[in-house]
C-alpha cells in the first residue's frame, strides 16, 4: 500500500479501523520528506522527534479506545506563521529566525487537542507577503509537478507539502489568495474561510481586516474534516463569529440539481491562458451535467479590486509590522547604541525588500496628507466590491471562476516586477475584500502537466455549500 498517496479521510479510516498505526503513517511521510524535501524546500523546520512521540501517543489511545477526534493520529504541517511552542515560528523572515513562541495559536491548540501529529512548519513568502514564496528568507519552495516552477504563495510550503505527499494536510493563511492560488498551482484543494470563521489568535498577522486561516489538503472532504476541528468562536479573537459551526461532512452529499451558479464576465479576461479557459469551460459543463443552472453575472467593480487591496493591505501591514522593533521581537544587532539605531538596524537587517516596500506604501497611504485620498477612498471602493457580491448572491447560490489566469509560472519570472506579481491575485483578491468564502479545487492539467484550478465562491459562512460543490466536482471529474 502506498500510504502517502491516500487522502486524509482514507488515512483516518485506516487508523480508526486498526489497519494502520499512526506511527506507520507518520514514518511514511517522514521518509518522503527526508528523501525529497531537499528538492522542494517545503519545510522551514521539521519536528520528527515530536511527531514520533505524538504518533505513539495516538496509537496508545487507539489501543485504549480513547481516540480524541476524527483527526487523531493524522500527520499534518502548519504554515510557519502559526505559533507553536514546540518549534520556531519564523514567518519565513530573518527577523524571527530563532523565535520560539511562548504560546500556541488557537488553531494549533485545537488540532493538538484533536490528536494531530505535527511534522513541521512550512514555508511562506516573508510575513505572507507574496504570491510565489520567493520572498521567503529561507529560499523558494519549488512546485512538485515541475521544479522549475513556483509552488505559488504565500502558502507555497503547505500546498507543496500536500502535493509532494509530505503530509496528509496543512494549515495555510489567505489574505488575498494565499491558500487558493498555491493550492491551484500544486493541484490540491485549499479553502479560504469567511472572515471570522476560524480564530486567528496566535497566528502572525499580515492585514488584519483580510487575514483568514484555513485547510489545504488533497480533497474537499479532507478540508471539511480539518475545518470541523478548527472553526468556531474564540474568546481570544473578537473577530470570530458566534454563528454555529455546521456539520461539514454531512453537507457533502447534496446534489447540485436546482442550484444556480454564476459566471462573472469580468473574470474571463483577455490574456487568460487558453488551457486555463478550456479546462474551466469543461468544469462548467460538469456542473451543468450535475444539474446546476449556470448564469452569466457581472461583478462590475472587479477592476478596482487589486488597486484597492494594495492600499488597504499595506496600510494594515505597516501597523502590524511596527511590533518588530528589535525590542519586543527581533534580535538586537551589534553596535546599536540608541533607540533609533536599534529600530533601524533591526529592520534593515531583519526584513526583506517586499516587506519594506509594503511598510513604506502603507505608511504613505495612512499619512495625514494622503489618508482621505488613498485609505478612505479604498475603504469606500471595498464596500462597492462587497455590494457587487451581495447583489450577485441574491440571484445565485455560488460563483465559479478560474483561480489564476495562468498555471504556475517560472521561478524568477515575476520576482523583480512587483506589479506583475500583484496581478497574480486578480481573481482571488475580490473575495478577500468582501470577506466571503472560496475554495480552490483542481480541475485538470495543462499539456505540460501543470495543475489548473477553479475557484468556487459562496456568501459568508456558506463553507458547507462550497465544500459540497467542490466535492461533487471532484467526484465527477475524469
Ligand atoms: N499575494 C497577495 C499579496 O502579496 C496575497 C498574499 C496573502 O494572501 N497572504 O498580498
Amino acid at each position: 500500500m502506498n500510504i502517502t498517496n491516500l487522502t486524509l479521510t482514507e488515512l483516518a479510516a485506516k487508523f480508526q479501523s486498526g489497519e494502520l498505526t499512526s506511527r506507520a503513517i507518520t514514518e511514511a511521510f517522514i521518509k518522503n520528506i527526508e528523501a525529497h524535501d531537499s528538492d522542494i524546500n517545503a519545510f522551514v523546520n521539521t519536528t520528527f522527534d515530536l511527531a514520533r512521540e505524538m504518533a505513539d501517543a495516538a496509537d496508545s489511545r487507539y489501543q485504549n479506545k480513547t481516540l480524541l477526534s476524527p483527526l487523531d493520529g493524522i500527520p499534518m504541517d502548519l504554515k510557519d506563521v502559526v505559533s507553536t511552542q514546540e518549534a520556531p515560528t519564523t514567518a519565513s523572515s530573518k527577523i524571527l529566525e530563532n523565535y520560539i513562541p511562548p504560546f500556541d495559536a488557537t488553531v494549533w491548540q485545537k488540532l493538538k487537542a484533536a490528536g494531530v501529529v505535527l511534522l513541521g512548519k512550512t514555508n511562506t513568502d516573508e510575513f505572507t507577503m507574496g504570491a510565489s514564496t520567493e520572498t521567503s528568507a529561507f529560499g523558494v519552495t519549488k512546485n512538485p509537478h515541475n521544479t522549475q516552477k513556483v509552488a505559488g504563495g504565500s502558502s507555497g510550503g503547505p500546498a507543496a507539502s500536500v502535493a509532494a505527499e509530505f503530509s496528509a494536510g496543512s494549515i495555510g493563511t489567505d489574505t488575498g489568495g494565499s491558500i487558493r492560488q498555491p493550492a491551484s498551482f500544486c493541484g490540491v484543494t485549499g479553502l479560504k474561510v469567511s472572515y471570522g470563521r476560524v480564530s486567528r489568535w496566535g497566528t502572525i498577522p499580515m492585514a488584519s481586516s483580510l487575514d483568514t486561516i484555513g485547510p489545504i489538503a488533497k480533497t474537499a472532504q479532507d478540508c471539511a474534516l480539518i475545518l470541523q476541528t478548527i472553526a468556531g468562536q474564540d474568546p481570544k479573537d473578537s473577530t470570530t463569529s458566534d454563528k454555529p459551526v455546521p456539520d461539514y461532512l454531512a453537507g457533502l452529499g447534496k446534489s447540485l440539481a436546482g442550484m444556480t451558479i454564476g459566471i462573472p464576465k469580468e473574470y474571463i479576461v483577455d490574456g487568460i491562458d487558453p488551457e486555463v479557459l478550456n479546462t474551466f469551460n469543461a468544469t462548467k459543463a460538469i456542473c451543468e451535467e450535475l444539474g446546476a443552472k449556470l448564469v452569466d453575472i457581472s461583478l462590475a467593480n472587479t477592476k478596482y479590486a487589486v488597486p484597492t487591496y494594495y492600499i488597504i493591505a499595506p496600510a494594515e501591514i505597516s501597523a502590524n509590522m511596527s511590533r518588530f522593533d528589535g525590542i519586543r521581537f527581533g534580535t538586537l544587532p551589534d553596535g546599536t547604541t540608541d533607540l533609533q539605531s536599534i529600530y533601524k538596524e533591526t529592520r534593515t537587517q531583519g526584513l526583506g525588500d517586499e516587506v519594506k516596500r509594503r511598510i513604506l506604501i502603507g505608511g504613505y497611504a495612512l499619512s495625514a496628507g494622503y489618508y482621505d485620498a488613498f485609505y478612505r477612498k479604498a475603504q469606500k471602493v471595498r464596500t462597492l466590491i462587497k455590494q457587487d457580491f451581495d447583489t450577485a448572491f441574491l440571484e445565485v447560490d455560488a460563483i465559479i471562476t478560474p483561480v489564476s489566469p495562468t498555471p504556475a509560472f517560472d521561478i524568477g519570472e515575476n520576482k523583480d516586477d512587483p506589479l506583475k506579481m500583484y496581478l497574480e491575485d486578480i481573481f482571488t483578491i475580490p473575495a478577500s475584500l468582501a470577506g466571503i468564502c472560496g475554495i480552490s479545487t483542481p480541475i485538470g492539467k495543462s499539456k505540460d502537466g501543470l495543475p489548473i484550478g477553479a475557484q468556487i465562491l459562496g456568501p459568508a459562512f456558506t463553507e458547507d455549500r462550497i465544500l459540497n460543490i467542490a466535492h461533487q466536482i471532484q467526484l465527477n471529474i475524469t
